[in-house]
């Protein structure tokens, strides 16, 4: 596997070749073409990929590739995964995280390339750091829900769920429509909450499910469990907007 580090470092290589200004080194020199799903199946290593900064070679706090010791910052490959990004494994299960390791790794990330931190420097670099921390934004949310962390690995893998992907199961969508009803036609707390609670005990088993599923890498399988995931999310949106208002 190519490590993040090889792949800066290469992409220093060619700027230095070029010649060019700051702005060369940001955002002329785009990552060599891989395929995104190659890049997916061959992630093993959990610890950060990046270790130490290509330019001054102290190691890095994080796993994206930022270094306040010599400021320099450098632009994401565009097919890293969100488990690389954040240091995290992807095999043998993608779809299990330590969450309590996901927040170290999301705060680590983000004390070395949080915008604030790179306000007094060019504006290029400044440019980047805000697409860094976006970035690991949006990977940490994808990751630390299950639904959104379990669509993305389908994507991953070409198993999208689109919007008009639905439910086989009719007994289910069957449960699905009585709880709408029962939220629709609620007089007292308690149905909601007792609705509620039954909902969660489904969302429960389903992302047990989903983990067995990932594990397997049967992916039909898993794809199917994650629309029911979305409806009985929608249901538990449904349950506590009914109890916010009540
Ligand atoms: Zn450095």
């Amino acid at each position: 596997m190519q490590s993040l580090l090889l792949r800066a470092s290469q992409r220093l290589l060619v700027t230095t070749r070029v010649g060019g200004s700051p702005r060369t080194v940001l955002n002329r020199v785009s990552p060599r073409p891989r395929t995104f799903h190659a890049s997916v199946s061959r992630r093993t290593e959990a610890k950060p990929s990046f270790k130490k900064c290509p330019v001054c070679s102290q190691p890095l706090l994080s796993s994206v590739p930022a270094c306040n010791k010599c400021w320099n910052i450098f632009a994401l490959p565009k097919d890293i995964t969100h488990h690389e990004l954040l240091g995290l494994n992807y095999d043998p299960n993608p779809f299990i995280i330590d969450v309590p390791t996901l927040k170290k790794r999301f705060r680590d990330a983000q004390s070395v390339c949080h915008p604030d931190s790179w306000a007094s420097r060019n504006p290029e670099k400044q440019e980047v750091a805000q697409a860094l921390s976006a970035r690991v934004n949006h990977a940490y949310q994808a990751l630390l829900d299950p639904l959104l962390r379990a669509e993305y690995i389908l994507d991953c893998n070409q198993f999208h769920i689109a919007e008009s992907d639905s439910v086989q199961d009719m007994m289910f969508m069957a449960e699905i429509m009585d709880a709408r009803e029962t939220i629709d036609e609620a007089e007292e707390p308690l149905q909601v909450e007792g609705l509620f609670e039954e909902n969660e005990d489904k969302i429960a088993e389903t992302v047990k499910e989903l983990e067995t599923l990932f594990g397997e890498r049967d992916f039909a399988a898993a794809k199917g469990a994650a629309i029911r995931l979305r409806y009985l999310t929608g249901i538990r949106r449904a349950a506590k907007r009914w109890l916010d208002n009540h």
